[in-house]
């Protein structure tokens, strides 16, 4: 996790008032489906009006993509570079507005907002910056008789993509920046609950110079704005980051047009204790990484297996740390847990609670909404529950709240296996000092990425991305560089008798 601090309170920036929730060739505008209303989840009440994006909407920003495609795609890697450099410098400076809209529309702390969200992103620009320069295809080769050969990296068009409402900034930027940096343009569909950041993102790249049409934001529904982007058939691409039930639904429109698509799904991540661990640190990181932004992290631990020995010790650390988390207002410096992002949302996460304990299990710390002062929003306590079955929903769903599952395990086979038992495969980490044992766990946990004695930190440079029902494709680091880029071989025939060999095989 970065630690860098950014300012808050930094004025407004004129175009990031309300002046409509769509952002299409270099403006923003007001959709031209129905409205919704956003309510805060921290307090319960209505906090703005949107108009949503219609399908109308959505063709005049896949129209402006394509507009923008030629000239933006001819660019130098360095004309591209200079501008995320750019951009970086903008959004530096509007941090404080960036991390504010980002905390009040999700309900996460300003605190988190502030340290990891917006300074990731701009982290992440600058990384993409250097990799728009760094994109090579191979180099002359004499591969085939007669012919000098080359790969070509090219981009691939008009990008469609749609993200989730937990990380909205820095889900927009991980679509956004390998995509554009890689020469391609792109039309975003944020979540229609927290399109405030996307916006300010798109503004703050017009700003740098970024040309029109290069980055467009469509605030609709899923089924509206959403499939209507899929379904498209001037978007060559669907980048879709979102909840694994949705994304099967992607995959099976996408393939009407037959277009690729890159998936980033739900995750259930394991987090394995051996008996050597060090308890207090696993303890700690197991707080932290199943409480941060709520829970409703893909990759949040969520199933705590413990070595016998250690179980009731670490069982015991956790709950004493989770009942010290402070929930609270997320604007409060002293926050650490602000508000879940809808109270549907919260009551679906305390439904999986209740249904567990009435099945049996114990919960040893949270497993309520706080009252008073914040009965009104959207909250819900650290939990954790022991004694659930490894088969039961609580252990095998992603709850997407700050619910950790407590189980034991004997031997070393168990854990693994107990890890790799559910159907996502998105992220798990291993607790031990035994380097036999990390080494082991990293190679056999079938996950896209495993930590050793941590859990949660990401950097620009390393990819991110699942295995099995979480998804495929990377996000983040040179390698995302892969999705958003074709691959072309040129040969150039330059002997005339050394092709004349291969066509007399076929005719003489
Ligand atoms: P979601 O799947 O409900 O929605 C994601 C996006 O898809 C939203 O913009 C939504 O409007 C849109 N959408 C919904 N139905 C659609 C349809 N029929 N056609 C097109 N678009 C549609 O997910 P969410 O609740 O917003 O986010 C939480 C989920 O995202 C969790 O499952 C979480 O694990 C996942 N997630 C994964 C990663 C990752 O990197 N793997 C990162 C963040 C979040």
């Amino acid at each position: 996790m970065t630690s860098t601090t950014t300012t808050i309170g930094d004025p407004v920036h004129p175009a990031s008032r309300p002046e409509g929730h769509q952002f299409i060739n270099g403006r923003r505008s007001e959709g031209r489906g129905p409205e919704a209303k956003r309510i805060d989840p921290a307090t319960g009440e209505a906090a703005e009006v949107i108009r949503l994006a219609s399908a109308a909407d959505v063709d005049a920003a896949v129209a402006a993509a394509k507009a923008a495609f030629p000239a933006w795609s001819r660019a130098t890697p360095a004309e591209r570079g200079d501008a995320l450099l750019k951009l970086a410098a903008v959004l530096e400076r509007r941090a404080g507005e960036l991390a504010a809209v980002e905390s009040a529309q999700t309900g996460k702390s300003l605190r988190l907002a502030t340290e990891f969200d917006v300074p990731g992103t701009i982290d992440n620009t600058v990384f993409f910056a250097g990799a728009a320069r760094n994109l090579q295809g191979l180099g002359a080769g004499e591969y085939g008789a007669g012919g000098t050969s080359m790969v070509r990296r090219e981009p691939i068009g008009v990008i469609g993509s749609i993200a989730p409402w937990n990380y909205p900034l820095q889900m927009a930027a991980w679509k956004i920046l390998p995509a554009i940096a890689a020469g391609n343009t792109i039309v975003l569909k944020p979540s229609e609950l927290t399109p405030g950041t996307a916006l300010i993102f798109a503004e703050a790249a017009a700003e740098a110079g970024i040309p029109d049409g290069v980055i467009n934001i469509v605030t609709g529904t899923g089924p509206d704005a959403g499939e209507r982007l899929v379904r498209h058939p001037d978007v060559a691409m669907t980048s879709f980051t979102g909840s694994t039930a949705v994304g099967r639904k992607i995959m099976a429109m996408a393939a009407e047009t037959a277009k690729r698509v890159h998936l980033e799904l739900g995750g259930k991540a394991p987090f394995v204790v051996f008996d050597d661990a060090d308890v207090e640190a696993a303890a700690h990181g197991a707080v932290a990484a199943a409480i941060i932004n709520g829970g409703q992290d893909c990759t949040a631990a969520t199933r705590a297996y413990i070595q016998r020995p250690l179980f009731e010790a670490f069982t015991a650390r956790v709950a004493e740390l989770m009942d010290a988390v402070v929930v609270g207002d997320p604007a409060d410096p002293d926050t650490d847990l602000g508000s879940l992002i809808t109270h549907a949302h919260r009551d679906k996460v305390a439904g999986f609670v209740e249904r567990a304990r009435a099945a049996g299990a114990s919960v040893l710390a949270g497993g309520t909404a706080p009252g008073g002062d914040l009965a009104a929003g959207a909250y819900y306590r650290p939990t954790l529950v022991a004694g659930a079955a490894q088969d039961s929903e609580l252990v095998q769903q992603e709850i997407f709240g700050p619910v950790l599952a407590a189980l034991p395990f004997e031997t070393d086979d168990e854990a693994i296996a107990l890890a790799n038992d559910t159907p996502f495969g998105l992220a798990a980490s291993a607790w031990t000092r035994d380097l036999d044992r990390s080494l082991r766990a990293s190679a056999e946990i079938q996950a896209g990425c495993v930590w050793v004695n941590d859990h949660i930190p990401i950097v620009s440079e390393l990819p991110h991305g699942g295995y099995k029902a979480s998804g495929f494709g990377k996000d983040m680091s040179q390698y995302s560089l892969d999705e958003y880029t074709n691959v072309k071989h040129v040969m150039l025939g330059r002997d005339r008798a050394a092709h004349k060999d291969w066509q007399d095989t076929v005719f003489r």
